[in-house]
């Protein structure tokens, strides 16, 4: 066996099971060894009968067979296998349904360790269907059980019986590659024992250490296929601008800028028209091409730092592509651009997917010849083989979902153009490393004067009636309500395990009230309680063209009540909209939350943000307090890091992607900055000796960063 043999090639996987792994990824040996457990079972603390914990988790119990299982027939098509079990403190009943064949695995006198939750029925204590391990001594079972992620076709038992397989040949199969001085400088265990024990964890702190080696891999790896791409791009060219003069565009504005966006657009004027060359000697047309992000909360005021980076890139003779997701912000900026543009002598145009298909040709032969200075659009924009004269500077909003490596390969695809990209998203400052590595960061850290907050209050389903007048009085104040649903698909969990110990993030998922179906909700406002009034549905799986069009009457007033999943997070902006009501919000990530807020209080009047939910976990309830007290962006995402882990951050559906590019996988939940910190400088100093990874000594590692730099070149082409 190697690491690339087959799966197939393991006992109990045939042609069909070969292909349920095969869809999800999994094609070798190694695949399988690097499909890490989602979390583990704890079943070394073994609990007692006479003390059991009413808090609705499973839990060990290692008890003894007392009487011989009876077995009964409740209804048709339904039995109920029952025996008392003891251990030294008490008694229990355990109960099994429709598994009558497990009475010859149950006899009297025999031990097993269970795994289950108790309950209490009238006075006697049962345990219901638990899992069991027959026990002879207590210590040779294994600690922990661990959890794996499923897929169609695959359950828990199977996988690990699997992966069991291949345990024996960890240590000869695979190879470290971190240099030892790194591993000792850092307390990093060796590769084998991590590989060993994130599937079969011996102890916690064996488990620990596997978890934190295998990060640190992660990250290390990162930052090295970094620098690999970035010295790609950095040996590209961009036009260097003359004239950084903006004085032109800010003089048409009826408000002065703030001291973080005049900081933001002097740091896009020393990137696109450097005083200093970077080259000896005369004057260089030329210069490094800029890469920045501008973030900063919604509504600090991003678009007019873009415009001034378009009118530069313009008045210097270079024209600017501007893309943003929807075709309805697309509209939006160039409603609000264009006039600008048109009164300082520059043409600016719009071309969506709706552009009709005369006009389109005509924007595009203007484009190529190039009549037209500043072009706003969708994303079809730099791909459908639009052509340019002389693109100078390609900007994109809202971005924020996409890959480290898919921009940089953007960036080389739109050979010669400065590239400068806005998000929204506050990301912990642990994180933007992992998320904006590659990009010189711009953050705008203050708001606009005079903004109003959203007010916002917590409350349970209780409030539904004053909520609904609430809702009615902002409608009679000619306002508008945003009302948001978690759709149903957004339910992560696919299997039915309830794991009692993960060590990877503070687990709330205990605390689940059900769900609010998002289309049920939306009929029966209409039907029932607004029947008045005009009230629409939005949600993710509609045509892009269907939710557009929605949107854009929203946003003209046409619709009074907009009831949709989360497809609202992009910065469309309605000011007229005052109310934004969150269902079952403690669903939602902190930072999602604030996004979502961000969508009223855009406008002259008062907003407010409601959040219902009727979680009882404090734990929960605490975290959706917090969003009654902060108001701001950043301190709102480190606190989510804190208390949900990082995986909401990555969690978009794009972004799991994406951080499977990065061959993140263990890492997409590191929240531990030292070793961030750690994996980046180690990066550092292995590339200060040897820059391009040929030292023979370095041979595994340059393999596995071209893995990831290969498959992310693979991806985007
Ligand atoms: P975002 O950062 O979310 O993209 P926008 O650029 O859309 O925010 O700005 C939000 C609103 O704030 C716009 O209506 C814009 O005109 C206004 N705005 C931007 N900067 C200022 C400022 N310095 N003073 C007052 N209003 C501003
Ligand atoms: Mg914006």
């Amino acid at each position: 066996m190697t690491l690339d043999t087959p799966i197939g090639s393991l006992y109990g996987v045939g042609p069909k099971y070969e292909q349920y792994f095969n869809k999800n990824g999994i094609f070798t040996i190694k695949d399988l060894l690097y499909y890490f457990p989602r979390a583990y079972q704890n079943r070394k603390d073994v609990y007692k009968i006479a003390t059991p914990v009413f808090d609705n988790m499973p839990h060990s119990y290692v008890l003894t067979v007392a009487s011989e299982p009876k077995a009964a027939m409740i209804r048709r098509g339904m039995n109920i296998m029952k025996f008392r079990a003891f251990d030294d403190s008490g008694s229990v009943t355990v109960t099994y349904f429709n598994q009558n064949y497990l009475k010859d695995v149950f006899r009297v006198g025999a031990t097993f360790r269970f795994w289950g939750k108790i309950t209490a029925e009238k006075r006697t204590l049962s345990l219901n269907s638990p899992s069991y391990e027959p026990c002879v001594r207590e210590e040779e079972l294994p600690p922990f059980v661990s959890i794996y992620p499923l897929f169609q076709g695959i359950n828990q038992k199977y996988i690990a019986r699997l992966v069991s397989q291949i345990r024996p040949c960890i240590s000869t199969l695979i190879k470290e590659y971190i240099p030892s001085e790194i591993r000792y400088k850092y307390r990093l265990c060796a590769l084998p024992y991590a590989l060993e024990n994130i599937h079969f964890p011996e102890s916690d702190e064996a488990l620990n250490a596997a978890i934190r080696r295998l990060t640190f891999d992660e990250l290390f790896i990162f930052a090295l296929s970094l620098s690999q791409m970035k010295t790609v791009s950095s040996s590209k060219l961009a036009p260097r601008m003359c004239d950084s003069d903006v004085s032109g565009l800010l003089a048409l504005l009826p408000y002065e800028l703030t001291t973080a966006q005049s900081k933001v657009i002097s740091e896009i004027q020393a990137d696109m028209c450097p005083k200093n060359d970077i080259f000896e000697g005369n004057l260089s047309m030329f210069t490094r091409p800029m890469n920045r992000i501008i973030v900063g909360d919604v509504g600090s005021g991003k678009t007019i730092c873009a415009a001034a980076a378009s009118y530069i890139a313009c008045k210097n003779g270079y024209q600017c592509a501007l893309m943003v997701p929807t075709e309805i912000l697309a509209f939006q900026h160039y409603e609000s651009l264009h006039p600008m543009f048109e009164a300082l002598g520059l043409s600016c145009e719009l071309l969506t997917g709706s552009t009709p298909k005369k006009e389109k040709n005509q924007i595009l032969s203007r484009l190529k010849r190039g009549e037209t200075d500043f072009v706003i659009g969708t994303h079809a924009l730099i791909q459908t083989g639009v052509e340019f004269k002389n693109l100078g500077l390609v900007i994109t909003d809202e971005q924020h979902r996409f890959g480290v490596m898919q921009r940089a390969k953007l960036a080389e695809k739109s050979a010669s153009a400065h590239v400068l990209v806005m998000s929204a998203t506050p990301i912990p400052r642990t994180l933007s490393l992992m998320i904006y590595g590659d990009l010189d960061i711009s953050l705008i850290d203050t708001m606009p004067p005079g903004r109003k907050r959203v007010n916002t209050y917590n409350v349970d389903s209780s409030y539904r009636t004053r909520l609904n007048a609430f809702i009615r009085k902002q409608i009679e104040n000619k306002n508008q309500v945003y009302i948001v649903c978690p759709s149903v698909e957004e339910k992560k969990e696919n299997d039915l395990d309830t794991p009692d110990y993960n060590p990877f993030i503070i687990d709330l998922k205990d605390d689940t009230p059900p769900l609010k179906a998002a289309v049920d909700y939306a009929n029966e406002l209409k039907e029932n309680v607004f029947p008045d009034l005009k009230v629409e549905f939005l949600h993710g799986k509609m045509k892009a063209k269907e939710k557009d069009e929605i949107m854009m009457r929203f946003a003209n007033g046409d619709i009074d009540i907009l009831v949709s999943t989360t497809v609202i997070e992009v910065g469309v902006n309605v000011p007229n909209a005052t109310l934004m009501i969150v269902e079952n919000a403690e669903r939602f990530g902190l930072s999602q939350l604030h996004q979502l807020r961000g969508r009223v209080g855009r406008g002259k009047d008062q907003s407010f943000c409601v959040l219902v939910s009727d979680a009882r976990n404090p734990k929960s309830k605490e975290r959706l307090q917090i969003m009654h007290t902060t108001y701001d962006g950043y301190t709102i995402a480190e606190k989510d890091l804190q208390m949900r882990g990082p995986g909401d951050f990555f969690s978009s559906s794009d972004s799991i992607r994406q951080s499977g590019e990065l061959g993140f996988n263990i890492a997409r939940s590191c929240s531990d900055n030292e070793l961030l910190h750690n994996a980046f400088e180690s990066a550092k100093e292995i590339l200060k000796t040897d820059r391009s990874l040929s030292k023979p000594e370095n041979a595994l590692l340059r393999e596995k960063v071209s893995e990831i730099c290969n498959a992310n070149v693979q991806t985007i082409s």
